[in-house]
């Protein structure tokens, strides 16, 4: 993999990654394929849509249809028909938020959400699971603070991150191992990011920042932080420590416009998050004007597209009553083309957002885009810092 910064003012940054399954033009919104599918697109609807690259989950994909078919079908990409770059998750954030589940120094234990069925997940193990998935770009295993412990107190927040870095350590030791089984075999390399957690914790995210600057990774993922107030807070402070040359994905994060604008004003150079598409199953739709919900009577009659600027296959070929329609009355094809443009809008933000930055425009842009999303009123909460 290869990291080429294109741009930068402060730690806002453009650039591009080169993976063995082609290159991500950064800022860039991944697109989640939580099970090997972003739900209810097909392969050719996620690459018109403009996605760059898909994140699948470990954890979902080892319980089924189980690792090793997706091995045998030559991985993750040949397996689900996708010839684009592709990341996973490390399962950890998953595995550690089911109820009952158990963490120890070794792993986690957890029962199978589909046959109950008793699961040790160990940092090698995962690793082991990425490596079988073989998607480019993976994650290490984390012990996000606040699961396995009862509170979010300091001392068990501390407990966390220890493990988080222990296992960092476990995980960096069993890929270089995977890694030079896929020398042997003549097969491309894969990447692994050390994820940063640190929970609410000032000095914990910078202890972690440091513990994770300081070893060998190939990028990083930003875990543990679910709001666009937390990234103001903790990305500059995490994203000063980590060194410049080398990419950063902020985890689970993107629901909202401000929140990508959040990310890359502080260094973010890739996003994942599951609202769009699952926001978009219920009905609630993105517009430049803010979000809509389609199951409102006011849109029975309205034969304009959701967005009249939005060049998305289903705002060019369909109308607000249309879909509403098709939600009303239970049709399938609803999923299908609220998420077609829900996934388009956020993957042309962050598109945008990157153009802005090569051209010099990106407080111009985002200033103007919050204001018409949120009205003048509440833009300037999330703006009033010029980067
Ligand atoms: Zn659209």
């Amino acid at each position: 993999m290869k990291f080429e910064i294109e741009k930068q003012d402060g730690l806002t940054r453009a650039g591009k990654i080169t993976t063995p399954h082609g290159e991500i033009c950064t800022p860039c919104f991944v697109a989640a394929a939580t099970k090997a599918t972003v739900k209810s697109l097909s392969v050719a609807q996620i690459e018109e849509l403009g996605a760059q690259a898909v994140l699948a989950n470990t954890y979902h994909l080892l319980l089924q249809p189980g690792v090793d078919l997706i091995a045998r079908a030559g991985g993750l990409a040949r397996f689900m028909g996708y010839d684009r770059p592709t990341f996973t998750d490390s399962g950890g954030f998953q595995t550690m938020s089911l109820p009952g589940a158990k963490i120890s120094q070794d792993g986690v234990v957890f029962k199978s959400h589909i046959d109950g069925a008793k699961i040790t997940m160990t940092p090698e193990d995962s690793m082991s699971a990425q490596h079988q998935i073989g998607a480019d770009i993976h994650m290490c295993f984390d012990c996000p603070i606040g699961y396995g412990e009862t509170d979010t107190s300091r001392a068990s927040a501390e407990k966390s991150l220890r493990l988080t870095h222990d296992w960092a350590e476990r995980c960096l030791t069993e890929h270089g191992k995977l890694n030079r089984q896929h020398d042997k075999n003549q097969q491309p390399r894969q990447v692994l990011y050390g994820v940063v957690q640190g929970g609410e914790f000032t000095d914990l995210r910078r202890a972690s920042a440091e513990f994770f600057a300081g070893r060998d990774f190939d990028g990083y993922g930003i875990g543990g932080m679910y709001t666009a107030e937390q990234g103001k807070e903790f990305l500059p402070l995490v994203n000063q420590i980590l060194p410049n040359e080398k990419p950063r994905h902020w985890l689970g994060m993107g629901a909202e416009p401000r929140d990508l604008f959040v990310g890359v004003q502080y260094g973010i150079d890739t996003f994942d998050c599951v609202a769009p598409t699952r926001q978009a199953r219920n009905g609630s739709l993105y517009t430049r004007g803010g979000r809509i919900n389609i199951l409102n009577a006011r849109y029975r009659d309205d034969l304009a597209p959701i967005d009249a600027e939005c060049a998305c296959y289903t705002c060019r070929n369909h109308s607000r009553a249309y879909l509403r329609h098709l939600f009303k009355s239970g049709e399938i094809l609803a999923c299908t083309l609220a998420s077609i443009h829900n996934e388009y809008f956020v993957v042309n933000l962050v598109d945008q957002i990157r153009t802005a930055i090569l051209s010099d425009n990106f407080v111009e842009f985002r200033d103007d885009f919050l204001e018409k999303y949120h009205g003048a009123k509440c833009a300037k909460i999330d703006s009033e810092e010029k980067s």
